[in-house]
Order: structure tokens, then sequence, then C-alpha cells
């Protein structure tokens, strides 16, 4: 899993890093934070999509590996959030990029962010065992 941060207000990163620690060890389900989108089979967004970071998370998105997959996590990286229709934002990820999974929250709770990841994990297995 990557992390990119498109301009949160961080209280969405606090949780995912909260769910990734000891305490709710989203590592014992397989999932690993990775340093490099190349190492990264899902890409986690938080923050509302500006024109300052579209480019970078395209960029982001492009770097990884098939097959991918894409998390929006919290109400900004959904729809825009609080500053839908801002003028310098106002977007969610799937304005620059394909999302298969949207967990809403203003910031999700790490139960949420553990939760919408094993419904990932259901709509892959759906998909695997489809092909
Ligand atoms: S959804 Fe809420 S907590 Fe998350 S980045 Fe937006 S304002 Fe911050």
């Amino acid at each position: 899993m990557f992390h990119v941060n498109a301009s949160s207000c961080n209280g969405c990163d606090i949780e995912l890093v909260a769910a990734l620690t000891p305490r709710y060890d989203l590592e014992r389900f397989g999932v690993v934070l990775v340093p490099s989108p190349r190492h990264a089979d899902v890409l986690v967004v938080t923050g509302v999509v500006t024109p300052q970071t579209k480019d970078r998370l395209i960029r982001v998105y492009e770097q990884m590996p098939e097959p991918k997959f894409v998390i929006a996590l919290g109400a900004c990286a959904l729809s825009g959030g609080v500053f839908q229709g801002c003028y310098d934002a106002g977007q969610g990820a799937d304005s620059a990029i394909p999302v298969d999974l949207y967990i809403p929250g203003c910031p999700p709770r790490p139960e949420a962010i553990i939760y919408g990841i094993g419904q990932l994990v259901k709509k892959l297995e759906g998909k695997l065992n489809a092909s």
C-alpha cells in the first residue's frame, strides 16, 4: 500500500497511521505501507485534489504496476468534502484517477479503514473468482 496526501488537513492521515500501528494492527492482514509506488498494488489517497496535486497524483498512479487499486479515504478524497467548490480545490480523487473503493468520514476511524480494506479484498476475490 502506498499513501498519497493530495492536500489533506492530516486528519485522515493520522487515522490511517493509527490503523497501521500495533493498536489496530492492519499489518496482521498483510497490509504493509511501502516507500515507493513501484512496490504498491494499492494506492490510498487522502485530501482534496487540487490543480497542484492532480498531475502528481496521476504520475504516482502511473508508476504503480498492474494490477493496481485505489482507495479514496475521507470526505475530501471522495468528493472534495468541506472544500468542494472552492476556486482552488474541490474535487475528489476520481477526478484524476480511477477509484475502486470509497471510505467516507471526516476523518474515517481506523475501524472504518480496516473494514473498507476488507471490502476491497472481498471485491478482488470476486474478480479473481470470475476470471
Ligand atoms: S476528510 Fe476531514 S479529516 Fe480528512 S482531510 Fe478532509 S477535512 Fe481533513
